[in-house]
């Protein structure tokens, strides 16, 4: 899937949070964000998947050359559209199970059999080293951080959406959980080279498990600087500040 962002002017209660963004993301391509608290990244996330909290004020968001802003997040979510959330959130009285597979329903034409879905559920569940019973239990209820962390990359296997975007995957994941949720990652797009991703994080760990193509740092709802992997590697040695300040000059080591 193509994703490009256009001049994209979002503002919330009459404050402006993204100026002027300009994002272009192609088919099979991984790219991550990387800038401070409060830049609007998580606002950018919520506004592909049409969060009506937030006013779009000018610009477009394209998806294969077509608008989608007149799409109802469910639309753009059959188009293949997934958000993995920063802080999921748990819903009362609906099973991990049932919200999957009425999702999946919902995606598709034809109704997925019981035992297919069962099965493909318990390989996943067991490869994400999640607890067997999570299956059963409400969704993300009394899951921890991480354990919800994991239940949405279970969703991702479980509804094979086109373009992710990954919010901080890497908040309340422990060393170990985050390997074996990126591992996870990889090898679904390994099986599907032409889902496109964009990574959201403060750290490089992910990016070394994930490895992007292309970096951009954000700074106050702009994209202020874009390039590969050892941008990231600057950020993290100097800081989001001096990275920008010193430009094209630091690559002398
Ligand atoms: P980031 O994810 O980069 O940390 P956010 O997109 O969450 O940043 O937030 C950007 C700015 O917009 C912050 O100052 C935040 O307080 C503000 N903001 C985001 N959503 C809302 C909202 N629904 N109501 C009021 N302010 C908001
Ligand atoms: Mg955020």
């Amino acid at each position: 899937m193509n994703l490009e962002i256009k001049d994209l002017n979002v503002s919330v209660k009459d404050k402006k949070i993204l100026n002027n963004f300009n994002l272009k993301i192609n088919t099979g391509e991984i790219h991550a964000i990387m800038g401070p608290n409060g830049t609007g990244k998580s606002t950018l996330s919520k506004v592909i998947l049409g969060d009506k909290n937030y006013t779009i004020e000018k610009g477009d968001i394209l998806v294969d050359n077509e608008s989608i802003l007149s799409l109802e997040t469910y639309e753009r979510a059959r188009k293949g559209i997934f958000l993995c959330y920063q802080n999921p959130i748990s819903i009362d009285g609906i099973t991990n199970s049932e919200f999957i597979r009425t999702a999946l329903n919902e995606q598709n034409e034809k109704k997925v059999g019981l035992y297919e879905f069962i099965k493909s559920m318990e390989k996943n569940i067991d490869s994400l080293k999640m607890q067997p019973d999570m299956m059963h239990r409400n969704l993300n209820q009394g899951f921890s951080g991480g354990e919800r962390k994991k239940n949405e990359v279970l969703q991702i296997k479980m509804l094979k959406p086109k373009f992710i975007i990954f919010d901080e995957l890497d908040s309340g994941l422990d060393v170990d959980s985050l390997k074996i949720v990126c591992d996870n990652i990889k090898e679904y797009l390994q099986e599907y080279p032409n889902t496109s991703v964009l990574l959201i994080t403060h750290y490089t760990r992910i990016l070394d498990y994930l490895k992007p193509q292309y970096v951009h740092m954000m700074k106050n709802g702009e994209i202020v600087e874009s390039g590969d992997y050892t941008l990231a590697k600057n950020i993290e040695k100097y800081g989001f500040d001096k990275t920008f300040f010193l430009g094209d000059d630091k690559n002398d080591e």
